[in-house]
């Protein structure tokens, strides 16, 4: 089990890729604790075994963040620390007001840096520690119409850049996973939304919606996860300020 004696600390665990990296983790031996807002779907997840404590957090508040690190790494100092927790706007640049790019960035960025803030302090001093941020492909080019997502995606990647060169010598790597569309509700509901919008069929959007990527379908939460497992492990401690992209080569 490569991470036997660990304890990840995965927001947004209650559903999607957060879940799914979080019961991945629990498989190779971490304790995993996860955070969200929605405490109902904490609770499944840690009595579906794929979490084993919980506790409720915006990641936006940094007391909030600060109070649940605290409860949860008690006696059990954090040794990864997944920043997963994130939110899609859709909308036209110029029907996109500055209020939905600071909420874009609250959610993507600042939620990344009050997790990063809460968990990294003890990773230096213990001279260990792996900090993952769930980044997209939105964080490598442009999509239309969801520019305050992609802009903020973009500085998750650069926090993450900056931040290995920061840590590099303290044993604590920084790294971004990007996937591409992947199959969980942030896509479904964009599915709906252009179905309602538009008039195509849901198999029409989807169609759309893969279209760049050449492997022609949605990317597996599992395969994301897959992807956090190796950059928690011990086999990749030379690797840091990178994104590892899980999208089938588009670009
Ligand atoms: P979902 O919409 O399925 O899940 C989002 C998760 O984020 C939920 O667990 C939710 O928890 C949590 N969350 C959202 N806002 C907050 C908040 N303010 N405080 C705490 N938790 C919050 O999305 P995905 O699983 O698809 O997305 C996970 C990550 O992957 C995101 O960062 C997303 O940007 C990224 N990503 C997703 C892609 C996709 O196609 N699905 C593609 C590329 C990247 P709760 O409801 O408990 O608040």
């Amino acid at each position: 089990m490569l991470l036997s004696g660990r304890h990840a600390v995965v927001t947004g665990g209650g559903r999607g890729i957060g879940r799914a990296i979080a019961a991945r983790l629990r498989r190779e031996g971490a304790r995993v604790s996860i955070l969200g807002r929605d405490v109902a779907a904490l609770a499944a997840a840690c009595a579906a075994g794929d979490a084993d404590a919980q506790a409720a957090c915006d990641v936006t508040d940094a007391n909030a963040m600060a109070q649940a690190l605290a409860q949860l790494s008690e006696g059990r100092p954090i040794d990864i620390a997944v920043a997963n927790a994130g939110a899609v706007e859709a909308g036209a640049f110029l029907r996109s007001p500055a209020d939905r790019f600071r909420r874009m960035t609250e959610i993507n960025l600042i939620g990344t840096v009050n997790l990063f803030h809460g968990a990294l302090p003890g990773m230096v001093e213990r001279g260990h520690g792996r900090l993952i941020a769930i980044g997209s492909t939105a964080g490598h080019r442009g999509y239309p119409h969801v520019s305050a997502y992609v802009a903020a995606k973009h500085a998750v990647i650069g926090l993450v850049k900056s931040l290995a060169l920061e840590t590099a010598r303290s044993g604590v790597t920084v790294n971004a996973v990007s996937p591409g569309y992947a199959d969980t509700d942030m896509v479904a509901s964009g599915l709906d939304a252009i179905v309602a919008k538009t008039g195509v069929t849901r198999e029409q959007a989807l169609a759309g919606m893969v279209k760049d990527n050449p492997l022609g379908r949605l990317i597996a939460p599992e395969e994301v996860a897959q992807a956090v497992l190796y950059l928690c492990g011990p086999a990749s401690g030379a690797v840091t300020g990178q994104s590892l992209m899980i999208n089938g080569g588009e670009f």
